[in-house]
């Protein structure tokens, strides 16, 4: 088995941090070591203590950076890379414009295989290690999604997108076909290597009835799985969505009627909520996703991510950066405009609790963080290393930073690809391997 020690400042949480003094809520070491083997953590805390531990390993010396658990990224398109930086348009519009055209083609499995190949390169060199990410309707784009990530033992959740109306040709499938081609794909990869399957109906305006009907029955058949889909991003979703389902209390109401609340159950956006709906998501443990470069480039809202976590009923909530309606693949351009969001709305993100977020926030809301997300001995080593220096213009700030909060946030909100100095995934640092 592979081993190797890795030195660094190592920074972990065990809950959310409330404030910049919460000293409880992270484990931080100045000097801190990690021992890796068989891609897993085998050893963790003070580095001489783990180096002694260790014995003859060879030692990657990461002084003076931070080592933090890999990015985990909540809600984001794989096929949407040539999509990402389309101008000028509004949620249905933009799918009708660009993102639907782009992704009938996905019909081609060499074009599939070619992008998988380019975004899990991509989002290694940003520092992630764990996605939720939807393929297209296409069979063909989970298999060379799926067959990237085994390639690479990266812990992924994917799925084919179900959508049987209100699309083009070439981009639907039917309720049946999309039963079973969720059926054949879930048998093919679900609990291969680190792969994870996520049932995902589009969002319910793609949707039938017909197929809203067997999404829930591939959820009450394989209820251990992941579902993912979209709510309440947009006005006029909302108002389309509510004349197709004339009978549907609310939106959420259409998503609930067929069995898709649940604790592995992932909304992305969850911006204009009622109480009600929130209470339906906060009672059912559903997740809503937060993607703040996709809400302020589309134009969609303000995602009121401390009043969520702050009410009577708390509401479990992701972070993710919704490629390519959102812009960045970074969840440290992510956190900044995360940051802003809350700050329009009279509030403050603690540069802690955005770390958090995209490291053991984001394993908890994906229920993975027995595996992921944390430094803790038996998680899967998967691993971040960040320079706060990484360019003039954050060397110059640093200069004048002088505590670990205020590291943390010069990286936020100057940080992208460039502070990653490594990203290992499974023990492996498959950073260096990209070629530039
Ligand atoms: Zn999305």
């Amino acid at each position: 088995m592979t081993e190797r020690l890795l030195r660094g400042r190592t920074l972990s949480f065990r809950s959310r941090p409330e404030t910049v003094d919460d000293r409880a809520s992270y484990v931080y070491e100045e000097d801190g070591g990690i021992l890796v083997c068989g891609g897993k953590i085998a050893a963790v805390g003070p580095y001489a203590l783990v180096a002694e531990k260790a014995g003859e390993v060879p030692v990657e010396d990461h002084r003076p950076h931070l080592i933090l658990p890999g990015f985990i990224d909540a809600h984001v398109h794989v096929p949407q890379m040539q999509v990402i930086a389309s101008y000028g348009a509004e949620l249905l519009d933009w799918l009708n414009t660009y993102t639907f055209p782009e992704e009938t083609k996905f019909i081609d499995a060499q074009h599939g295989r070619r992008i998988a190949r380019l975004f899990c390169d991509e989002i290694i060199r940003n520092g992630t290690t764990t996605v939720a990410a939807y393929c297209s309707v296409h069979r063909q784009s989970v298999d060379a999604f799926f067959a990237e990530a085994l390639s690479r033992d990266m812990l992924v959740i994917a799925g084919k997108v179900m959508m049987d109306r209100n699309a083009p040709d070439g981009l639907r499938d039917t309720a049946q076909s999309g039963y079973d081609d969720t059926k054949a794909l879930i048998a093919e990869w679900h609990g291969k290597g680190r792969l994870h399957y996520a049932v995902t109906p589009r969002f319910a305006i793609t949707s039938t009835p017909e197929q809203m009907e067997l999404a829930g029955a591939l959820m009450r058949e394989h209820p251990d799985l992941h579902m993912q889909t979209h709510l309440s991003e947009n006005k006029a979703e909302i108002a389309f969505t509510q004349e197709l389902y004339p009978a549907s209390t609310d939106y959420t109401d259409v998503y609930a009627r067929y069995g898709l609340l649940g604790p592995k159950a992932l909304f992305g956006h969850c911006i204009h909520l009622s109480d009600r709906e929130a209470d339906a998501l906060s009672e059912s443990g559903s997740v809503a996703v937060f993607c703040p470069t996709s809400n302020l480039f589309l134009g969609s809202g303000l995602f009121d991510w401390q009043g969520y976590s702050k009410r009577s009923k708390p509401v479990r909530i992701a972070a993710a950066t919704d490629v390519g309606g959102g812009t960045s693949y970074s969840m440290l351009r992510t956190m900044d405009e995360a940051y802003k969001v809350v700050a329009l709305q009279g509030e403050k993100m603690n540069p802690f609790a955005a770390f958090w977020q995209m490291t053991l926030g984001n394993a908890k809301a994906l229920s993975l963080d027995e595996r992921i997300g944390t430094l803790d001995v038996g998680t899967d080593a998967d691993l971040v290393v960040l320079d706060a220096t990484a360019t003039p213009a954050m060397a110059l700030r640093m200069e004048t930073v002088k505590s670990l909060a205020e590291e943390l946030f010069v990286l936020q909100t100057l940080g992208d690809d460039r502070p990653v100095r490594e990203t290992y995934v499974a023990g492996r640092p498959l950073k260096r391997e990209l070629t530039a």
